[in-house]
C-alpha cells in the first residue's frame, strides 16, 4: 500500500473509533485532499466542523475541495462562514487565506472586526506566529533537533507550540504510532505541520 492510502486508512480507522473527535476527521480529509480525492475529503472535513465549528483551517479545506469539484456557490458560502469564524477567533492566518479566496472568486468579503495584520516590530523573544498570527512568546530554544524543529523555532509561539503537544500526542496514542518507524514519524509532523500552519 502507498504511504497515502496508509495514512488514509490509519486515520479512517481513527475516525471510525472515534467518531465524536474532530481530529480524526479533519486528518482524514487533509489526506484524502492529498491523494486527490477531493469529493471524499468534504464530508469528513464538514464533520470535523459539525463536532468544532470553531476549526476555521477545515472551512478553507472544504472550500478548497469544494472548488476542485466545481462547486463555486457552495465554495462561496463555506468561505463566507469560514472567514467569519476564523476573524471572531483572531485565526488571522486562516482568515487571510479565506478572504483572498473569497475575491478571487469575486465573492462579497464579510466585514471583518479584527484589523488586518500589518507590519511589526519584532520583539526580543517575541514571535510572529504561523498559526494564532500573533506576536506572542518564542520558546527558549529549538524544540527538537531536526528541520521541523527549526521551523517551529522560527515561526511558532510558545502557547501554540504547547497545544501542538497536546495534539501530537493524541495522535500518537490514537494511531499508536512508533516514532522509531520513519514512515510514523512522517505521519506525525504532518499533522504537526498543518496544525501550526507551517505548510
Ligand atoms: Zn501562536
Amino acid at each position: 500500500m502507498s504511504e497515502i492510502n496508509e495514512r488514509i486508512e490509519r486515520f479512517k480507522t481513527m475516525a471510525d473509533a472515534n467518531p465524536q473527535d474532530e481530529l480524526g476527521h479533519f486528518s482524514l480529509g487533509r489526506a484524502l485532499m492529498d491523494a486527490g480525492r477531493f469529493a471524499d475529503a468534504i464530508e469528513p472535513l464538514r464533520r470535523a466542523i459539525a463536532i468544532n465549528k470553531n476549526l476555521s483551517k477545515a472551512y478553507q479545506l472544504v472550500a478548497q475541495s469544494l472548488l476542485k469539484e466545481n462547486k463555486q456557490g457552495e465554495a462561496v458560502a463555506t468561505l463566507t462562514e469560514g472567514v467569519k469564524i476564523a476573524d471572531a477567533r483572531g485565526d488571522v492566518m486562516p482568515r487571510n487565506e479565506m478572504v483572498e479566496m473569497l475575491k478571487s472568486l469575486g465573492a462579497a468579503v464579510p466585514e471583518l472586526k479584527a484589523a488586518p495584520t500589518q507590519a511589526v516590530a519584532v520583539g526580543e523573544g517575541q514571535v510572529l506566529c504561523k498559526r494564532c498570527g500573533k506576536l506572542a512568546p518564542k520558546l527558549p530554544g529549538q524544540p527538537m533537533r531536526s528541520e521541523l524543529g527549526k521551523q517551529v523555532y522560527e515561526n511558532v509561539c510558545a502557547p501554540c507550540w504547547r497545544e501542538a503537544i497536546g495534539m501530537g500526542t493524541k495522535v500518537i496514542n490514537e494511531l499508536r504510532l512508533d516514532l522509531s518507524d520513519p514512515r510514523a514519524q512522517t505521519v506525525w509532523d504532518q499533522n504537526i505541520r498543518e496544525f501550526l500552519n507551517l505548510t
